[in-house]
């Protein structure tokens, strides 16, 4: 009896080794938007763009990540190769005002030490979040806006634009077929969230806002704790969606407060709130959001979200829809 005690407790051992999943040392996570996105949208002739573009945002900061920098540095330079891209609503590819204008968000956080910077309503500079990590970095602040946060990028060194520069072709349209259907206003936004080698979070989000959007108006995504949250005791979230409900849940930071209070699984405080809280008030979007030891959740509410992980384990996955 003893002996096959003795032999059922080595292979359940065995069997439980075999299956252990190691943990990632390090993790990156990228979300380009969510929203009507389906196959009959994105014919397969086109979706190869966006992965691409998605692909070296992750490459880019999986490599920095590899050779020991911080997630901080891999989340701004992931989002600096989406705002760069015409495809995405962020930096170049930004959506128009109302007015036919096109006002800019983003932030950053670290989770190491729960700094933020944040800049709102921006026109004329290229990269946003790097001017949200300058506003972090090197001013007593947490969120500049408009001309103050314009002047302080360019005594920074940073990229200042024509805002020409933000113009193209396909989001002009998309205002003027607004402005005549009035119908659904779109969203997207870029997003990274990565876990370092030092065990250190960060997250950041960068985004054009709403098409035909109110002059002045500012959504979730420069809003830490609404769009963009990250603390090294739970986790870093980026979210992407209608920005005033996320506002109105401070969802980045809800996701946080599950896990900090009530001791849930980063996938279980994302589904609750993205399903429970979210969603049944009319609040459209998703999140991407990576924990302290690695795991990863991609969860929203809308057909589809451009997103992706890439982890130190080898493992690396690109998306669109929602069944894939
Ligand atoms: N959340 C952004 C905003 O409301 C838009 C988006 O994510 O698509 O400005």
């Amino acid at each position: 009896m003893k002996t096959i005690f003795h032999l059922l407790t080595v292979s359940l051992f065995i069997i439980s080794g075999c299956f252990r999943i190691e943990p990632a040392e390090f993790v990156i996570l990228v979300h380009g938007g969510s929203g009507n996105i389906s196959s009959d949208n994105f014919p397969e002739e086109i979706r190869e763009e966006y992965i691409n573009v998605l692909s070296c945002a992750l490459d880019t900061g999986f490599l920095l990540l590899r050779s020991g920098a911080s997630s901080l540095d891999a989340v701004e330079s992931a989002i600096r190769i989406m705002e760069d891209s015409p495809l995405f609503n962020a930096g170049k590819g930004a959506v128009f005002t109302h007015e036919g204008k096109n006002e800019l968000d983003a932030s950053i956080m670290d989770g190491s030490t729960l700094k933020a910077g944040a800049v709102a309503s921006v026109t004329d500079i290229r990269n946003p979040i790097s001017a949200a990590r300058k506003v972090m970095e090197n001013s007593e602040h947490v969120m500049l806006v408009g001309k103050g946060a314009s002047v302080f990028a360019r005594q920074q060194g940073l990229d200042i634009v024509d805002s020409s520069y933000f113009f193209t072709e396909r989001r002009w349209r998309s205002l003027q077929q607004l402005l005549k259907e009035k119908g659904p206003e779109k969203y997207s936004t870029v997003g990274c969230v990565a876990l370092d080698k030092n065990g250190n979070l960060a997250a950041g989000t960068s985004t054009g806002g709403m098409t035909n959007k109110m002059f002045g108006r500012i959504g979730d995504s420069p809003i830490i704790g609404a769009g963009t949250y990250a603390n090294n005791t739970t986790c870093g979230v980026s979210a992407t969606g209608h920005g005033e409900f996320f506002i109105r849940y401070t969802v980045a930071h809800d996701i946080s407060a599950l896990m900090e209070y009530k001791n849930l699984s980063l996938a279980e405080a994302a589904r609750q709130v993205i399903h429970e809280k979210l969603e049944p008030a009319g609040g459209k979007g998703g999140i991407i959001a990576v924990d302290n030891q690695g795991n990863v959740v991609m969860e929203f509410n809308t057909s589809g979200m451009f997103r992706g992980y890439a982890k130190s384990t080898g493992e690396k996955k690109i998306l669109m829809f929602g069944v894939e």
